[in-house]
Order: C-alpha cells, then structure tokens, then sequence
C-alpha cells in the first residue's frame, strides 16, 4: 500500500539572522498508512522542524514531503484541507482552550469548516465519548472545572472532531501524572485505531514509545541515523547511547503495558522476558 507519507531527500535550512542553520539534511523516510510512528532524538535533532513539514507549517529548502498523494508547497496546495487532514496536538494543548464551555472548545475547529449544525454536533459528542468525557456530563462544564488530565484528553478531543487521517502528538503527556499519561495513551490508542488514523509522535519518553509505536525514526544532528521497530532500535545499546539516548528499563515498559491492558499492538523488543 501507499505510504500515507513520504519524505524524500528533505533539506531545512533556518535563516537566522547571517547565519544560515541546517536543521534537517538528507532525509528520506515513508510513513505507513494507519501506523504508529514514534520520531525520537536529543533537543536540537531537528523533530519539530521535521514534524512541522507534514502540515505545511515549514517547506522544504530541497527534497520533497508528499502527504497524502499531495505535495506539500508553499504555494498551490490548500493549506486549510491540508491542516484539516493533518490534525495536531502542541505541547500543553489545553492552554488552548478558552471557550466557556468543552462543547464550544471541540466544536471550534468544526464551525471554522463551516459544517452544518447536526454534523458539528455528532462530531462534539462522538470526540468527548471517545477520549472518555461522557458528553452528558461535561458537554457544558466549563474546561476550567476539568482536572490536568481531563484538559489534555478535551484538546484531544477538539482534534479527533476535525477528523484528521493523520494525527501528530509532540511530547502529548509533558507535565502529566502517570495515571493520566496512561489514561491518555489508552484513549488516543482507541480512537486512533477505530478510526485507521495514523499517528506520529515526538517524545523524550522511551518508555511510552516502546509501548506504543510499531516504528521508530532517530534524528541525530538533522539526519535520520536509524527507522525500525522498537525491538530493533532499541537492541542497539551503544549506538542509541551515542546520540544521546537510552533503551528503557523493561520493568517500567512491563508496568505501562500492564496498566494499559490493551492488546500489544507493538513487537515489544522484550517480550522475551515474560
Ligand atoms: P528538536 O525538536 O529535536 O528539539 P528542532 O527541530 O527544534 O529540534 O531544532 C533543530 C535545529 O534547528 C536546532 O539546532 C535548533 O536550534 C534549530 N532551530 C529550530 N528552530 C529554529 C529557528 N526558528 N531559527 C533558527 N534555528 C532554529
């Protein structure tokens, strides 16, 4: 099948002030259709640049980024279809919500698409049922009352109302306690697979991405050094300790995929042990 995202020869230089950056060179990679794929690497690796190019907030200095059969350019591609079609989820999303109700904060991307009413309001309700705010309950409270957790999973939800193919997480859990890290693990696990949308996610948490991608991309100083299933990345101990990275200790991945108890979706590099 169509990889749902393809990345060839993929430069990204910063103009920042005389001094040009080269924060991505030479990268090349595929991403599969309703895959879970997790982009690890140090500070400065060049995630978020390389992220940032699946929904045309950033375009190639060279290379190419096609999403969906499109290619992604500055100019003549519809960048609204395309952010509809490439929902994503910033660091502490619930500063974003603002409305004075959780209904209103889930509908506001669905009345900026300018649907009609009924269908604004199937996808509120669906959205809040599906990250676990039963409708019924919070549809009118105000997202102020809502606990951390409950505020992450509602932005999640103003996401998953757009109806994205592809979804993409940076660092989503940051600044959560571990109850809710896997409450909300679980519920983007759920809706991401009900509905075949394909996630990318940047985190700094070895742990979480052993758990939860069936593949890897490693960016070390703007290049992809190594793709792969969790198992075969994280197998390389000493390569991933020199660019800066850890396998992560089995008892923590055994204790996350047993809170969860979802089905492993994951060739988890250490079953072995059990
Ligand atoms: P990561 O997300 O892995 O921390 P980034 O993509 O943010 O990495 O950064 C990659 C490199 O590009 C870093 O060296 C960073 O300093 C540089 N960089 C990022 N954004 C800018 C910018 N707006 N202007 C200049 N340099 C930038």
């Amino acid at each position: 099948p169509e990889p749902i995202i393809r990345v060839r020869q993929l430069k990204h230089i910063y103009q920042a002030g005389s001094q040009p950056k080269v924060a991505l060179d030479e990268v090349s990679l595929e991403i599969a259709r309703g895959s879970c794929t997790a982009i690890i690497g140090v500070t400065g690796s060049g995630k978020s640049t390389l992220i940032q190019h699946f929904n045309g907030l950033l375009f190639p200095s060279a290379g190419e980024v096609i999403v969906d059969g499109v290619k992604v350019i500055a100019r003549g591609v519809d960048l609204r279809l395309l952010r509809q079609r490439v929902g994503m989820l910033f660091q502490f999303p619930e500063m974003q919500l603002f409305e004075k109700t959780l209904f209103d904060d889930v509908a506001f991307g669905p009345r900026r698409m300018k649907l009609p009413s009924a269908e604004i309001e199937v996808r509120v309700n669906t959205a809040l049922e599906s990250v676990g705010l039963a409708p019924q309950r919070y549809a009118k409270r105000s997202p102020f009352e809502l606990s951390g957790g409950q505020r992450r999973r509602a932005a999640l939800a103003g996401v998953l109302a757009m109806q994205p193919t592809v979804l993409i997480l940076d660092e989503p859990t940051v600044g959560l306690d571990a109850e809710a890290r896997t409450e909300f693990y679980t519920y983007l696990r759920e809706a991401s697979l009900e509905r075949g949308i394909t996630i990318i996610l940047v985190s700094h948490d070895m742990t979480e991405v052993a758990a939860l991608a069936d593949n890897l991309l490693v960016l070390h100083q703007g290049r992809l050094v190594a793709q792969g299933t969790p198992r075969t990345i994280f197998a390389q101990a000493d390569q991933l300790i020199g660019w800066g990275l850890a396998p992560p200790p089995l008892h923590e991945l055994f204790v996350l995929l047993r809170q969860q108890g979802v089905p492993l979706p994951v060739d988890v590099y250490s079953l072995e042990e059990a």
